[in-house]
């Protein structure tokens, strides 16, 4: 391999930057113009033409998957794999110092990383130490404040004292956080960055030994580093007046999307100051996409204020239009994804090169189950299926319970959660006692109770539980499904509980409990005889088991929009672009949430290659009540010339029972058993005269969308709506 073939398919702004003799470079440029590219060709670069050693090279990246790719595209671009070479992401890598170093950063050999459960559990037990009361003081709330802390170097020492109490608290229990997990030889993510910035600070002898080790530095997505990562890349290069390594750093300020996890762009900005003689490098022409999708991506980010500027054109085709869908609700939207990956296979395409990505976690199950029912192959990326979420997990717990008295694992789950004040010892008691005797831990703790076996505080605690339930049980008798679930979770106060985490986790995990009750509303049992309630739980364990393709089968992918961040697909659909979604809704109000809002959507968009679907709902069951949204802010941002609407008309799907039905009009087609017809005008008793717009399922089940004059698009029970001919 010679120099030429390193540089070939590389355009002229590339090549100087992946030949650049400079010492400090930034690559800073929009979505698709190459900058990873550039970032590989650069390191097969260095090793094959400057001859640098592997072992020289430290390259870092976002994320695991990331990582992997840029490990094999530098593979194949040079004669053999090369070794000694460090690639990874900051906690990836910060982890190896510290599995190499754990002496020296004074952890045990065997240190145990937790994750962010665990986490919240160790600050639990430890606020519980403290004595402080856990509604006042909830784990959720102080774990985020100490990781948000650690993402900014600080130790408990470090926090300014101004003398308010509720920062005190804090404080105390960050300090008692930490002394537990020093005893415990734990780590979590964030301590992961913190000490491996205080291991090169506390032992220069190691930050030199590693300077004059890696002599060059490489970052992808630099515009996502946070304030304790940027520390930890300045220390290893030795910035400074005599800085050791050289660094490259590229990244796209309009792709800024974790800042509300305390990254910084700012870091764009800094890296001239910071490194001496930086040269700034811009990448114009985009590779990956279309024109047309391209011109949308660069309208809807230049609405943002407060960029560095950047001016991304394409001298290839303008390709497709991109197509609006506007489903009646957000079942139909599925099925239009789930239609058109279907035509798009047909077409000789793979499953792989598909992408569904959408603003909300809770947004997949709908999703999920319209891929399910056209039998699509699908894998969801860096995020949990919906019925495996911690959250949601609990909410079944409860309802298990309700079902079943003796489900020994719902009533460990759920006893304390929320926290109730039956304590680890309380359980273990139970738990000896119930495994001593052969019974449930329910009639267990109901025989604790009555023979007042427990202490007053414990025993208390416990028949308050068990009262809870059978009361549950009581209220619940008579009602359908979903009302049953939104009681459960509102009395035993999940919501609530969950709600207290701080951000957005918090409010992802009332949302997706509130999706709980839309999933329930929507279950339609197979057996009408037999248990609803038990059979919704049958399905959802299922769910939760074997839903998604296995691994290496092609399979659509499937994921948030901010997990999406640098990769691309031949075909993307963004789905639910509607206000209140995408926005979301927390975010509307605030500029600097917006506009990173309005990044995630530049990202999304830029992800699609070929062709690009956005879609929305008129009507959406989200988060446990229906609404209507307009369209996102952000298709409307998108000049109508690249843009181009599905027409309903060649969309409305007809109830099986009339899919022989000759004409594609949806004006000629009567509604499966309604007596209706599309298009007729009808007149109901509380909104007035409308349009019927379509009809979903059939029998006693079977529902009418109608466009009242008055009231706007309605979605009404057929059986109950009463709706009379006009
Ligand atoms: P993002 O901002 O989304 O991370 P990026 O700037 O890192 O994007 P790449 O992923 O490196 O962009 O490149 C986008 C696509 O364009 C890739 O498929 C890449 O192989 C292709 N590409 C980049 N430069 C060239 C080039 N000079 N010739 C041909 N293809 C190119
Ligand atoms: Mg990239």
């Amino acid at each position: 391999m010679d120099v030429t073939s390193i540089l070939d398919d590389l355009n002229t702004a590339q090549r100087d930057a992946v030949s650049s003799s400079d010492k400090n470079l930034l690559v800073l440029a929009g979505a698709g113009s190459g900058k990873t590219r550039v970032l590989v060709h650069r390191i097969a670069w260095l090793i094959q033409v400057e001859h640098v050693s592997p072992y020289e090279i430290l390259a870092v990246t976002f994320t695991n998957k990331a990582a992997r790719e840029m490990r094999e595209r530098i593979d194949a671009l040079l004669p053999m794999p090369p070794s000694g070479m460090w690639v990874g992401t900051f906690h990836g890598l910060a982890h190896r110092l510290l599995k190499t170093h754990w002496r020296e950063a004074n952890l045990p050999e065997n240190f145990q990383i937790l994750d962010s459960d665990d986490q919240q559990r160790v600050v639990k037990r430890v606020s519980a130490a403290l004595g402080l009361d856990d509604s006042r003081w909830p784990a959720r709330q102080s774990q985020w404040f100490i990781n948000s802390q650690k993402d900014e170097g600080l130790r408990p020492h470090h926090i300014q004292q101004t003398g308010d109490p509720h920062t005190t608290t804090l404080v105390k229990i960050y300090t008692a956080y930490e002394e537990a997990c020093q005893r415990g030889g734990m780590v979590d993510f964030g301590e992961l960055l913190l000490r491996a910035h205080e291991l090169w600070l506390n032992h220069p002898e190691l930050l030199q030994h590693y300077q004059n080790r890696f002599r060059h530095i490489l970052v992808d997505e630099f515009q996502d580093t946070n304030a304790i990562q940027y520390a930890w890349l300045r220390l290893l290069a030795g910035a400074g007046k005599d800085q050791c390594a050289s660094v490259t750093a590229v990244g796209d300020d309009d792709q800024s999307i974790y800042g509300w996890r305390g990254a910084r762009v700012e870091n764009i900005r800094n890296f001239n100051r910071d490194f001496d003689g930086a040269v700034t490098v811009k990448l114009e022409q985009n590779y990956r996409s279309t024109g047309n999708i391209l011109n949308a991506a660069n309208a809807v980010i230049a609405r943002n204020s407060e960029r560095l500027g950047k001016n991304l054109w394409t001298d290839g085709a303008d390709g497709e239009l991109i197509s609006l869908y506007a489903g009646f609700n957000e079942h139909d939207e599925a099925r239009f994804i789930g239609d058109r990956i279907q035509g798009w296979i047909k077409d000789g395409n793979s499953h792989s090169d598909a992408a569904i990505l959408y603003r909300s976690n809770a947004q997949s199950r709908v999703l999920e189950e319209a891929l399910l029912r056209a039998s699509i192959p699908y894998r969801i990326y860096g995020g949990q299926k919906f019925y495996e979420r911690l959250e949601i997990r609990n909410a079944l717990a409860y309802l298990r319970l309700l079902l079943n008295r003796h489900d020994d694992a719902a009533f460990e789950r759920v006893v304390n959660v929320p926290p109730r004040a039956i304590g680890d010892k309380t359980v273990q008691a139970l738990r000896d006692a119930a495994r001593a005797s052969g019974q449930s831990l329910w009639r267990t703790a109901q025989k604790a109770v009555a023979e007042r076996q427990l202490t007053a505080r414990a025993g208390n605690a416990v028949a308050g539980f068990l009262t809870l339930i059978d009361q549950l049980d009581g209220d619940s008798e008579e009602l359908p499904l979903h009302e049953v679930a939104d009681h459960i979770l509102a009395q035993s106060g999940l919501v609530e509980y969950h709600g207290k985490e701080k951000g957005e986790r918090g409010q992802a995990r009332v949302d997706n409990l509130k999706e709980l009750i839309s999933a329930c509303k929507g279950f339609r049992p197979q057996d009408p005889e037999g248990s609803a309630l038990g059979q919704f739980l049958d399905e959802a364990a299922l769910d939760a088991g074997e839903r998604q393709a296995d691994d290496g089968q092609s399979a659509v992918q499937m994921m948030t929009l901010h997990s999406a961040k640098g990769l691309e697909f031949p075909l993307v659909f963004l789905a639910g672009m509607e206000e209140n979604l995408f926005p979301h809704r927390m975010s509307i109000e605030e500029p600097g949430r917006l506009d990173e809002e309005r990044r995630l959507a530049y990202v999304g968009i830029t992800r699609a290659m070929e062709k690009l679907y956005l879609t929305f709902a008129e009507s959406r069951q989200l988060y446990g009540s229906e609404s209507f949204n307009s369209v996102s802010r952000f298709v409307r941002d998108i000049p109508s010339e690249y843009l181009e609407e599905v027409r309903l008309s060649s969309q409305v799907r007809r109830p099986t029972s009339y899919a022989k039905s000759a004409g594609t009009s949806r004006f000629s087609d009567s509604g499966a058993d309604t007596g209706l017809s599309l298009g007729q005008r009808v007149q109901h008793k509380i909104f007035g005269e409308g349009t019927v717009l379509n009809f979903e399922g059939s029998g006693a089940r079977a529902r009418v969308h109608v466009n009242f004059d008055s009231e706007g698009p309605k979605i009404l029970m057929y059986e109950s709506a009463n709706l009379q001919a006009v």
